[in-house]
């Protein structure tokens, strides 16, 4: 019987094949007492078993596969931390001596109330880390009972098969990189867990938070997964599936065409050029950025040095990282910016009790009010000024008294680097984040004192709207179409223009294709995205008009109505 099931389209595209049921179920977990001589042999038991999983996940890390996605690593090092902890790797050792169980119960009962204290957490971002808990107690569990482990993934030229899993964990999505499943789903997962970052990574058509797909699809039903709409239609209609037959050889064809266009210049039909850069989080990903004939780095999110772990990186470090970046775009522009932890991406090392992260000392604030950690990065980024051509970005300024303290303390880094004679280029260009309806306003004062400025749409729609970006209650709501969110956005732009100052746009509105021509036609000429949207976006550009597209985008920032603006939207696009 034909049915469809509704959840987050996670990453876009179409796939169609046979499900491939993940035996990834709850084990049960016996219990039993021990007799006194042999709750040593136990405690004992349960160390061997946390053991093999940490020699498991260390054998993961040593053999990541060429091209896996670059968060994978810091995944596994998450979960090798989560084993490590004593609340998982020791409280179960005094549970078993205590109460004489068995190590299957011991484990069983300290993982649930690990899990119910990850649940109590405010923050969207940590508590998604109960799943990460759940999943590595689950393997040390599967140790303990001799679980054989998975079973072995079909190969990949059997056909195309459609994973169909409760959760996965980042170290199961080791195995995408080596069966080529044609997509995957799964019941649990939000927008920001970890499998989803990587999801979107792999590229692969992907729906979460489907609540009952494992237990509802058999092994082999047919499925078609529409990470576009968020939809998996199971068993489906033979003219429901000829219909997404032809809509995915379509998608596939597209996608092959698309590489083509990897060194077409990016160059609109009435000639004007069209920067497409990478968004990036780590310097591995520079592979990408390339591989996608990205014209550089437009923005490098610094602060995934920062997180997962318990100190903060070191001037050296961080260098290291930046240089890297710096020599492997080759002379190509890299913009990097300053430190944005606080709100969704916290660190260990900040306690944050603001009672709404969001609105609390997060990015450039948190910066200010501990300069000794900017100054320290900031020295960073401009010795590997010296390697290639760094920009420094500066995000979530909101003031100018901001701004003049950051410019204070930039200058002061510069000092010490000249007296110690340390070369860097002076010259660095340094920019600043527009993601607050107020600087957006105020554009024009930040971009005198300013060699560039970015939009950052994803804040910018977040604050403009009253929107918390991490909730799915208002995701909704979330919309970069509305009237408020494009004035400020045509300002800043118009700003740019006038006092020739660049102006790009590197929230996710730069890689939605469905949104390239329009900003175009309110003049933006630098787009920074993910690398996986690259090409999409250069087609869109390649086939646009902007002296056409300029009349009808200001129409559409004129109409107001939702509807009209659809409405002028299609001809946009048409
Ligand atoms: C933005 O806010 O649009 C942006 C690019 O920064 P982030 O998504 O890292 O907050
Ligand atoms: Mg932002």
């Amino acid at each position: 019987m034909s049915f469809s099931l509704h959840g987050i389209g996670v990453s876009g595209g179409y796939a169609i094949g046979r499900a491939q049921l993940y035996s990834h179920e709850r084990l049960e977990a016996p219990h039993y007492i021990l007799r006194p001589e042999h709750v040593e042999a136990e405690v004992a038991r349960f160390a061997a078993a946390v053991e093999s999983v940490r020699e498991e996940l260390q054998g993961l890390q040593t053999h990541i596969p060429e091209g896996a996605p670059a968060e994978l690593s810091a995944f596994i090092e998450v979960h090798t931390l989560i084993l490590s902890d004593s609340m998982l790797s020791e409280l179960p050792k005094r549970l078993i001596r205590a109460e004489q169980c068995n190590a299957e119960w011991a484990l069983a009962r300290q993982t649930e109330a690990l899990i119910a204290q990850f649940e109590s957490i405010d923050d969207d971002y940590l508590r998604e880390r109960r799943h990460d808990v759940r999943q590595v107690a689950d393997k040390v569990l599967k140790a303990l009972m001799g679980h054989p482990g998975h079973a072995p993934l079909r190969a990949a030229d059997e056909g195309e098969s459609i994973l169909v899993a409760h959760d996965l964990s980042p170290s199961d999505m080791v195995l995408f990189k080596r069966h080529a499943f044609a997509g995957f789903i799964t019941d649990l997962g939000g927008t920001t867990s970890h499998t989803a970052i990587l999801a979107r990574s792999l590229n692969l058509p992907s729906v979460m938070a489907l609540h009952n797909a494992r237990a509802m699809i058999r092994e082999g039903d047919w499925l078609i997964v529409d990470g576009i709409a968020g939809v998996v239609i199971v068993d489906p209609d033979p003219a429901i599936l000829e219909e997404y037959r032809l809509r995915h050889n379509q998608w596939r064809l597209e996608q092959k065409k698309l590489r083509r266009l990897k060194s077409s210049p990016s160059t609109t039909l009435d000639g004007g050029h069209v920067d497409l850069m990478a968004n990036i989080d780590l310097p591995s990903d520079v592979k990408q950025a390339l591989g996608e004939g990205a014209a550089g780095i437009g923005l490098f999110r610094s602060e995934f040095l920062f997180l997962n772990r318990a100190d903060l990186p070191g001037e050296d470090e961080q260098f290291e990282a930046y240089r890297t970046v710096a020599r492997g775009m080759n002379e190509r522009p890299v913009v990097i910016r300053t430190l944005d932890v606080g709100a969704d991406k916290s660190v260990r090392w900040m306690e944050d009790s603001s009672v709404n992260p969001a609105l609390g000392l997060r990015a450039i604030r948190l910066c200010l009010a501990e300069p000794q950690i900017f100054l320290t990065q900031i020295r960073a980024l401009y010795r590997a000024s010296h390697y290639g051509k760094v920009q420094i970005l500066l995000p979530m300024l909101a003031s100018l008294n901001e701004l003049d303290q950051a410019l204070a303390l930039i200058g002061a880094a510069r000092g010490s680097l000249r007296v110690a004679g340390i070369p860097f280029d002076p010259d660095t260009p340094v920019g600043g984040m527009i993601e607050i309806p107020a600087a957006a306003l105020a554009a024009e004062w930040f971009a005198r004192k300013l060699d560039f400025l970015s939009l950052g749409t994803n804040d910018l729609i977040q604050y403009t709207l009253a929107i918390d970006r991490t909730d799915d209650a208002v995701a909704h709501l979330y919309d970069p179409l509305n009237p408020g969110v494009l004035s400020l956005i045509e300002h800043t732009l118009r700003v740019g223009r006038k006092l020739g100052k660049p102006v790009s746009v590197c929230g996710e509105m730069a890689g939605d294709t469905r949104l390239t021509r329009l900003l175009l036609g309110l003049g933006l000429t630098r787009f920074s995205m993910h690398p996986a949207h690259l090409l999409a976006v250069k087609q869109q550009v390649m086939r646009s008009h902007v002296g056409e597209l300029a009349p009808l985008a200001r129409k559409l920032l004129r109409a107001g109505r939702p509807e009209r603006i659809q409405e002028i939207l299609a001809r946009i696009n048409a």
